[in-house]
Formats: C-alpha cells, sequence, structure tokens
C-alpha cells in the first residue's frame, strides 16, 4: 500500500470515526490553525522570502491577514453556518418541518498551487474543517520550504484528520487515484482537466481554482493617472505571479503613450530606479517559469524594462505597446511582471476581443463613465468584475471568488467555502397525522383533486419556525378550511 493510499485511508477512519461532527472539535482545530500561524509566522515569511523572494510584510499582507480574516470568520459564523436552514414552504407541507441541514461531505484533498502557496492552501482548508470534513492537505512542491513549514501542521491539528502530504507529481498523482468526497485544486488549466479526469472515475465533485488571462480595459474618460497606479500595483505585486492579476491591457491607441509614461513613473514610485535590489520586488519562482516568460517577449516592442538575470530569477517589472492578438504574449497567461497594451478601437471592440477569448477569472475596466461599465457587466463574462481598481475583490469575504469556463468551476471564501465542503441536505419531517390531506394526490386523478393540488402546492409561503408566527398560524387556518372544503 503507499504512503498517499495509506494517508488516505487513515483520514477517512478518523472522519467515520465522527469526531469531526461536533462544532466544538471544528472550532477548537480552527483555533489550533490560527495558533499554527501566530506562532509560526517566522518560519512561514522567512519559507516565502526563500522560495519567492517575498518580503515579510508583504508575506504577512498578501498571505496570513486573509487567512486570519478567514479563520476569525469562520469561529464566530460556525454555529449559524452549521444550522438547519428553513426554507419556504407550500400550502400542503405548511405544518411540518421543512429545512437544509448542512453535513460534511467526508474526505476532502485539497492541492495548493504555489504562488501564494500559504493562502491557496489553508484558506479553503478553514471552510473544509468548519464544515467537518477530514482533509488531505497537498501543498506544491515548487514552493520547497514553505511546504516543509506546513509539515509542522501535524503539531497542531489533528494528525489523523488533516494529514498534510508533501511530494510532486507522482504523489499527486497517487493521491488522485484514491477516492475522495470532494477535490479542491489550485493551479493551472491544464493540470485542471486532469485532476477533473482523476476524480471522474469516482463520481468526486470537484472545485478548480484556475487562471487565465484577465483583461483590463481603460477608458479613455477615467482619470488615467490613478487607473495606473492601480493597475502597477495589481501587475507587479509577488512579480505578476498573481492568478488575478491584470494580463493586458486594452485601450485607445490615442492614450497608449500616456498610459505608459504614467506606468513608468509609478514602477519608480513602488520599485525604486533598481527594483532587482529592491526588497518588496519579487523573483520569478524558477528557471523554467523564467525561460517562458522571457520567450513571451518575442519580437513585441518593450516600452519599459525587458532587464533580467537568470541567475537570480529576476525580470525587471516590463511594459510591452502596440501588442497585437497574434503575439506570442497573448497566446497564454502570462504570469510574470510583462504587461503587454493592446490597442483597441473603443469600447465595442473591446468587448468583442475579450468575447472571442476564454472566459477569464476576472474582468477590470476603468472608466468615470458608469454606462460603460454596465455594459461591460452586461456583455462579458467572468469569474468576477472590478471596475476602477485590481485585486481587492478578494478581500471581500462575502464575494464568492472563483472562475467560469476555462478559468474555474465552483467558488469560495468565507460562507462559500462552508457551502461548496458541505452537503446541503433537503430535509422534510412529515407527520403521520393528517391522513385525509392526501387524497388529493391519490387515485383516482379527478379534476377536482387536481384544482385544490394546484393550491395547494404552488402557493409558496416564506416562513421560518419561530418568526411570523401569526401568519403561520393564520396559513394553516385556511390550509384547513381548504382541506376541509376539498374533503367535503
Ligand atoms: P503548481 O505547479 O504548484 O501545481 C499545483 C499543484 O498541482 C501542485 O500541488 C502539483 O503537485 C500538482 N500537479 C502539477 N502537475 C501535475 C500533474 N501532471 N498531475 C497531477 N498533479 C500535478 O502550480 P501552477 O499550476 O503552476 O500554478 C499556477 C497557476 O495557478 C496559474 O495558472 C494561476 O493563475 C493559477 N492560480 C489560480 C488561483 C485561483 O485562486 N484561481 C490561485 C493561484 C494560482
Amino acid at each position: 500500500m503507499s504512503r498517499e493510499q495509506l494517508v488516505v485511508q487513515q483520514a477517512r477512519t478518523a472522519f467515520l470515526t465522527g469526531r469531526s461532527k461536533p462544532l466544538d472539535f471544528r472550532a477548537q482545530q480552527l483555533k489550533n490553525l490560527k495558533r499554527f500561524v501566530t506562532e509560526r509566522q517566522k518560519e512561514i515569511t522567512d519559507a516565502l522570502k526563500m522560495d519567492l523572494n517575498k518580503s515579510e510584510n508583504g508575506s504577512k499582507l498578501y498571505e496570513l491577514l486573509s487567512l486570519e480574516g478567514e479563520v476569525n470568520l469562520a469561529l464566530s459564523k460556525l454555529s449559524e453556518w452549521a444550522s438547519p436552514r428553513p426554507v419556504a414552504k407550500n400550502l400542503l407541507t405548511i405544518s411540518d418541518e421543512v429545512y437544509i441541514q448542512p453535513q460534511p461531505l467526508g474526505v476532502v484533498l485539497i492541492i495548493g498551487a504555489w504562488n501564494y502557496p500559504i493562502a491557496v492552501t489553508l484558506q479553503p482548508l478553514v471552510g473544509a474543517i468548519a464544515a467537518g470534513n477530514a482533509v488531505v492537505i497537498k501543498p506544491s512542491e515548487i514552493c520547497v520550504h514553505t511546504a516543509k513549514v506546513m509539515e509542522l501542521l501535524a503539531l497542531y491539528l489533528d494528525p489523523e484528520m488533516y494529514p498534510v502530504v508533501t511530494g510532486g507529481v507522482p504523489e499527486t498523482q497517487e493521491l488522485l487515484k484514491q477516492r475522495f468526497d470532494h477535490i479542491f485544486y489550485t493551479g493551472n488549466s491544464s493540470v485542471g482537466k486532469l485532476v477533473m479526469e482523476a476524480a471522474a472515475r469516482h463520481l468526486t465533485p470537484v472545485t478548480l481554482e484556475l487562471g487565465g488571462k484577465s483583461p483590463c480595459y481603460i477608458d479613455k474618460d477615467c482619470d488615467i493617472k490613478i487607473a495606473c497606479r492601480r493597475i502597477t500595483w495589481g501587475k507587479y505585486v509577488n512579480c505578476g505571479q498573481t492568478c488575478i492579476a491584470p494580463d493586458y491591457i486594452l485601450c485607445e491607441p490615442s492614450i497608449q503613450n500616456r498610459v505608459v509614461e504614467e506606468i513608468r513613473n509609478c514602477i519608480k514610485e513602488f520599485y525604486t530606479d533598481d527594483p532587482k535590489t529592491f526588497s518588496d520586488y519579487g523573483r520569478i519562482i524558477n528557471q523554467r517559469h523564467f525561460k517562458r516568460i522571457m520567450a513571451l517577449i518575442g519580437d513585441s516592442t518593450v516600452a519599459i524594462g525587458g532587464d533580467n538575470d537568470e541567475s537570480e530569477c529576476y525580470i525587471g517589472p516590463t511594459v510591452l505597446k502596440d501588442v497585437t492578438p497574434e503575439s506570442k504574449v497573448m497566446q497564454e497567461e502570462i504570469f510574470g511582471p510583462l504587461l503587454p497594451i493592446v490597442p483597441v478601437n473603443g469600447l465595442n471592440e473591446a468587448i468583442k476581443f475579450i468575447n472571442e477569448k476564454e472566459k477569464p477569472l476576472v474582468l477590470y475596466a476603468f472608466s468615470s463613465n458608469n454606462k460603460v461599465i454596465k455594459r461591460l457587466i452586461a456583455e462579458t463574462s467572468s469569474g468576477g468584475f472590478l471596475a476602477n481598481d485590481c485585486l481587492v475583490h478578494f478581500t471581500i469575504i462575502d464575494l464568492p471568488f472563483g472562475g467560469v469556463g476555462n478559468s474555474g468551476i465552483g467558488h469560495y471564501h468565507g460562507k462559500h467555502t462552508f457551502d461548496q465542503l458541505s452537503h446541503l441536505r433537503s430535509c422534510l419531517i412529515k407527520k403521520l397525522s393528517m391522513e385525509r390531506v392526501n387524497q388529493m394526490r391519490y387515485p383516482p386523478h379527478t379534476r377536482e383533486k387536481l384544482r385544490w393540488a394546484r393550491i395547494l402546492l404552488l402557493k409558496q409561503v416564506n416562513i421560518s419556525r419561530w418568526r411570523h408566527l401569526a401568519q403561520a398560524a393564520m396559513l394553516a387556518a385556511l390550509a384547513a378550511f381548504l382541506v376541509q372544503r376539498f374533503l367535503r
């Protein structure tokens, strides 16, 4: 039996003991996860520095803060999320108990990516624990040091219920042969397809948090200086290795040079004249990605940057201008610090351009004209939409985060993760009394019975059991009256 098979079996055995179900247990594990982040903060930030040259404060801001927010929210809302959720009834079930009962799915596999290795691996874990599941955690092997730190989770969490499996592609593939109750994968679309294929063998549902080319439209009717500040931040943070980084800019030719100059000023302001020696400018994760990104420049015109150093996996903040849709850099997700500008003749052409490509993870638009923004929302599709800023929609925990089409399946954050990793079980508890009311459904199916069935079944009543008691009583009386009449 392989190590992966054994670990999954142990997690299932642990789940079947039922100990992950009580809310006290879930809350305790969440508190332990929080303690891991607090007590191991130095090891985490050191590892991120070694893996991605992230600064200590950068790691706290982009990796740990959102995780802390997720844990705090889950702890405060756990009992509300896990409670039965009343639903609207029809007149036939007015006096019955009808509700949705969230239940744990079982054993969940979380496969993380390397670009924000802590956030993308442990944020889904929060919801998975809150929902009462056992979880097999597979950090990305590409962040060697961070994966090592995540092994320390065994000292904080129930180690059989929440095992960490480190290793590379063979280990992930071995894990994917096992049966899970849900697979939550973050990474690129090609591997996403392999994950879905493996999941299909066991009919396992999946959440796929993928990437793609997220466009950024700049309307000429906007404050270009502010737009460029926000775009420069969103593009070059973590050296462009952010799933929701603006991949490319669409704007009219008349503003292209202005955009280039504003971005040049911002790069200088944020990263100094020498980003290579600046503490808050990252590095490309490895030489394979370095070579891939450099090759994407192809014969595009470099307007800013282009400087690089393979020995350090350094690529300076780069802007490419007059880029055509056919150029190399427009054929795949960049996932690095290259920002192509593709000139388009106005909004109609921009919308057509966006719609001809795969649906992106996010669409950014900068405009002072609300009509432009509303048209983009109405006439395009993407996982998320953000006007006049970059990245910050990620911080709103109530917004479901995820892709559509090629950029992903399913969504998460806050309660959305809890729901995604729960089975929302439909429960109806009828009484064995009041049998006479069922006459209308038993044969023979007369016209009279059909008429009453329409009344009793089609009228939706939106009440919870304890609120609107008066309304409930009134409706019950009405139902009784109808039944009486029907049965006369
Ligand atoms: P990666 O190379 O770390 O791969 C992710 C995981 O997949 C790893 O755990 C790895 O072991 C596993 N894996 C890789 N190849 C495999 C194979 N052939 N078979 C089975 N498992 C395999 O990460 P990556 O894919 O380079 O991550 C970058 C991508 O992730 C980008 O496209 C980015 O946009 C996307 N991403 C999306 C989000 C999101 O929330 N939507 C977040 C971060 C990254």
